[in-house]
Order: C-alpha cells, then sequence, then structure tokens
C-alpha cells in the first residue's frame, strides 16, 4: 500500500519519500482516509508506530484544500498535547510533513515568554500546536480566537481527558466552535477514559491498529527485585554490565532524578535531567544533548513518559514504577520505535508489588523475574499472577503444640519476616 493510495497529494508523498517513508503503518493506513473524510477519530495504536503523521498528515491536506484565508490572531487547528518537549516535537513533525505546503504553524507552551508567541499570533495560524495551559493564556489575552478551528486533535487523548488537564479542557472545548471535526489518538485508554471520550466525538471512527494498552512486541521487558535502597547502587552495575550506551531512566520523584544524576557525575557519567522543576530551556537542552549522543544517562520523571521519539534509544530504565499503571506502556515505549528493538527494566523493591501488580494486569503479561548477583533483597517482592493478582502467601497450618520442633524454616519466610 502507498500514501498515495489513501488519498494524500503528491506535494505530501513527495515530502514523504524524501523522509523516506515508504510504507503507511497499521494506524496510518486507517487514520489517514478517514481524517480526510472529515470523521471524527479515536485511534488507539502502540508506541512508536507513526501516530503523529496518522493525524498531522490529513489535517494538513484539509487545510490546504480548503483553501480559507486565517484571520489575524485566529487559529484553524488546534494540536494539544501534555507537555512541553512533545509540543516541540509534534510542531517539529508538522513542519516536516508540511514542508512546501503553503501553511503557517507555530507552537506554544509555557514556562517560556508569551510575548513573542503573541506577536506570531498576530497574522494567524493554520496549525497550533499547544499545551492546554498556555493556550488559555492566550485566549484570555485576547491573542488567539479559535472560531475559524474547524479541527481539534488531542494527542496522548487519555492523559488529556484525565485528572490533571480536565479543567483545562474544558475550558478550551467550550470556547470551540460545535461543529468541528475531533481527532484523539493514543497509545492507551483506559474505560472511563475511552466512555468521556465518545462524548466528544460525533460518530467517530474507531480504529484500534493492535490490542489495547499492550507494549511493542520487540521490547524485551523484566524486573530486577531489588530493596529500595539498593536501586541506585543497581542502576549502576547494570549499566556496567550490559556496557549500555544510551539509557532513558525514570524516578518516581524531582529530588530522586536530582540525587541519581549527582551520583552519575561522582562516577563520571555523562548524565543530564528532565523534570518539573527545572526551567524550560534547560528542559530542552538535556534532551536535544541526549539525542546528539553527548549524555550517557537521561534521568527523568513522568514528564518524559508519553511521545518522545529519540532515534534508536536502546534501553529504558524504571528506577522506580510508574504510579499509573498507563505510564508504564509510554515509558517502555521510549525505546522499540519504528520496528527497532529496545529493552525496558524495572528496578521493582517490595513495596511497589501493587503497581507491578496493575501494570501486568493492563499490559496482560507476567514480567519476567531476573535476580541480580549480589542484590537478592532482603525483602521479598511478593509474586504475581498472570492476571496481575498479587498472590498471597498462603497461611502456614498452626503448629500442634510440642510436636514439630525439627520442621524446616523455609529461606524465604525468614528474609521476608526481618
Ligand atoms: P510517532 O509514533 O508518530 O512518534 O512515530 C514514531 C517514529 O516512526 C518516528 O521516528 C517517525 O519518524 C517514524 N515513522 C512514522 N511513520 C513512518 C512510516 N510510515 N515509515 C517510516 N517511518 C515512520
Amino acid at each position: 500500500m502507498s500514501f498515495a493510495s489513501l488519498g494524500l497529494i503528491d506535494q505530501i508523498t513527495r515530502t514523504l519519500a524524501s523522509l523516506s517513508y515508504t510504507t503507511p503503518t497499521a494506524v496510518q493506513a486507517q487514520a489517514i482516509p478517514a481524517v480526510l473524510a472529515g470523521r471524527d477519530v479515536m485511534a488507539a495504536a502502540q508506541t512508536g508506530t507513526g501516530k503523529t503523521a496518522g493525524f498531522a498528515l490529513p489535517l494538513l491536506q484539509r487545510l490546504v484544500m480548503d483553501g480559507v484565508q486565517v484571520a489575524s490572531n485566529s487559529a484553524r487547528s488546534l494540536i494539544l498535547v501534555p507537555t512541553r518537549e512533545l509540543a516541540e516535537q509534534v510542531h517539529e513533525s508538522v513542519r516536516a510533513y508540511g514542508a512546501g505546503l503553503p501553511l503557517r504553524t507555530m507552537v506554544a507552551y509555557g514556562g517560556v515568554s508569551i510575548n513573542p508567541q503573541m506577536m506570531r499570533l498576530r497574522k494567524g495560524v493554520d496549525v497550533l500546536v499547544a499545551t492546554p495551559g498556555r493556550l488559555l493564556d492566550l485566549q484570555r489575552q485576547n491573542a488567539v480566537r479559535f472560531d475559524q478551528v474547524q479541527t481539534l486533535v488531542l494527542d496522548e487523548a487519555d492523559r488529556m481527558l484525565d485528572l490533571g488537564f480536565s479543567r483545562d479542557i474544558d475550558n478550551l472545548l467550550a470556547l470551540l466552535p460545535r461543529r468541528r471535526q475531533t481527532l484523539l489518538f493514543s497509545a492507551t485508554f483506559s474505560d472511563p477514559i475511552r466512555a468521556l471520550a465518545t462524548k466528544l466525538l460525533v460518530d467517530p471512527v474507531s480504529i484500534e491498529a493492535t490490542p489495547r494498552n499492550t507494549t511493542v512486541k520487540a521490547i524485551r521487558q523484566w524486573i530486577v527485585p531489588v530493596d529500595k535502597k539498593r536501586k541506585p547502587d543497581l542502576f549502576l552495575h547494570l549499566l556496567k554490565r550490559h556496557g549500555w550506551p544510551q539509557v532513558l531512566a525514570f524516578v518516581k520523584t524531582r529530588k530522586g532524578v536530582d540525587q541519581l544524576v549527582d551520583l552519575l557525575d561522582a562516577k563520571g557519567i555523562a548524565a543530564d535531567s528532565i523534570h518539573g522543576d527545572k526551567p524550560q530551556p534547560a528542559r530542552l537542552r538535556a534532551l536535544d544533548r541526549f539525542k546528539a549522543g553527548e549524555v550517557r544517562v537521561l534521568v527523568a520523571t513522568d514528564v518524559a513518559a508519553r511521545g518522545l521519539d529519540i532515534e534508536e534509544l536502546p534501553v529504558v530504565v524504571n528506577v522506580d514504577l510508574p504510579i499509573v499503571a498507563e505510564d508504564y506502556v509510554h515509558r517502555t515505549g521510549r525505546t522499540g520505535r519504528a520496528g527497532a528493538s529496545g529493552d525496558a527494566v524495572s528496578l521493582v523493591c517490595a513495596d511497589e508489588v501493587q503497581q507491578l501488580a496493575a501494570i501486568e494486569a493492563l499490559t496482560q503479561q507476567a514480567l519476567q523475574r531476573q535476580e541480580e548477583a549480589g542484590f537478592e533483597p532482603e525483602h521479598r517482592v511478593p509474586q504475581t499472577n498472570a492476571a496481575g493478582q498479587v498472590v498471597k502467601k498462603p497461611k502456614k497450618p498452626k503448629k500442634p503444640k510440642g510436636t514439630d520442633r525439627d520442621a524446616p524454616v523455609v529461606q524465604e519466610d525468614v528474609r521476608f519476616r526481618r
């Protein structure tokens, strides 16, 4: 199947050829004709399988073919994303896919000066990629109006609709024309979010390019049980033992991120970080240095879990498991992209067994356990089963008094009790 056969115009197919995109991916093959036909779409497809082009290519084509002039301080389409880094990346993709088309595009996110964004909006833009908070700020300052918006895209849609963003999104939706095209894309959709999402859509085309909430097969995944306090040492040990050229490491807290970077620095390993307390230019610089190979370990909170496309990233390490199971799918999906393979290793301590169970239930797999010699935990990580349930240890039968002085001591129990 070719891109042209999906109905894309020559200018766009030529651009795709120059990017060496020869064949549409599964989500692209299904989404492109539906979006071109003006339909609402809800699309679930695994991480790294080309969702961005799935919505961006037909969106760009529709904007060109409609030939409408954009008014000043207006936007004709909105692509909303949850993080600033992702906003940059999606905008870069939109620019690349739209090369040679007579369309104005721009990106707007918080943490940087609003004035240049306001200036750029004066002439109006055809595609505005934005994070919700900054977009609302711009609207409140009359820098942008939405009456010309014909298409709204929510990338990482389940994240955009969950609690953290729902207020901003509700406020934005109230400002948009009711007659519009709405496109929702993500690698994960929980059932409640799916139900909520369908309320935004009119007669949608539902696309499931792969089974729901699944991780990519080409990503080898395993967990290493370990005591909490030994995680940093285990991380260093694994880095050395496997000789990983580059690693994206996820840590639960901002403080934990800084501590791991300090430790890596002290060991002479080039490391940098991304988290919410860092100024935006420093966040982007860290990502750029990592992409350029100047940094061996990028340590991040979940702000880097979604969407980021880092070419040939070989390994993701969850130093801490994510609180929300869906984020596991997104984190691991930073590797194994565009058909490549990758490793995803999680360092799991006893406290995290419920999170582990939730991840296994969501992804419908039992993650393989691989203990590291010298790092066997004192606090055992309870077993989980394939359904993602914590397996309760059977209670020991009560001893009949004074009869079994010689009963064997089970090694695991001793460790568990300590
Ligand atoms: P995305 O899931 O949109 O972040 O895309 C993942 C990666 O796949 C990116 O590096 C894209 O450049 C690449 N990609 C997307 N679509 C195609 C395609 N049809 N052929 C080859 N590479 C693609």
